[in-house]
């Protein structure tokens, strides 16, 4: 079996931001459920399945990020994925949100979203679209850079 791996969501967002704005919950959903879809080699949130039967079981997912997932299931089935090979009539639909008034829109490729928001009347929202999350980057073992000397100095017990 293929090595195990994370995946990671896109959007720039913070762990904060995550777990307390309903409108990048939504956005991360959408970013993490993208990536899913994609690597079965599904199109939909329907096909690989509610319980994410269809997901490789090398793909790994935190608890937080089912959560997430689960929390969002109705909005996700909007998504549509266009894989590797497909010609131009495959579609490809993503999510667009607004950060000031929490409406959401489907958003085709090839298509523009408004930087405004267009859902709610007098909203002057910026409107965001979930990319697709990708496999968390393994950690980079690198060899420490500090001299060895700082690590004899304890600083707490000079004087
Ligand atoms: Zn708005």
């Amino acid at each position: 079996m293929a090595a195990p791996f994370y995946v990671d969501p896109k959007g720039g967002f913070t762990p904060e931001e995550v777990a307390t704005d309903p409108t990048v919950r939504l956005l991360t959903a959408a970013s993490l459920a993208m990536y899913l879809i994609k690597r079965a080699k599904r199109h939909t949130w329907a096909e690989l399945g509610r319980d994410l039967s269809g997901l490789p079981g090398n793909v790994l997912l935190e608890p937080w990020q089912v959560e997430l997932l689960a929390e969002h299931d109705d909005v996700l089935h909007v998504l549509r994925v266009k894989l590797t090979g497909e010609g131009p009539d495959a579609q490809a639909v993503a999510i667009a949100a607004c950060r000031g008034c929490g409406s959401w829109m489907a958003a085709a490729s090839g298509t523009t979203v408004p930087s405004k928001c267009p859902l709610t009347l007098g909203c002057t929202g910026v409107m965001v679209k979930a990319p697709a999350g990708g496999p968390r980057p393994a950690p980079k073992l690198l060899p420490d850079p500090r001299p060895a000397t700082v690590l004899d100095t304890d600083p707490g017990e000079q004087g």
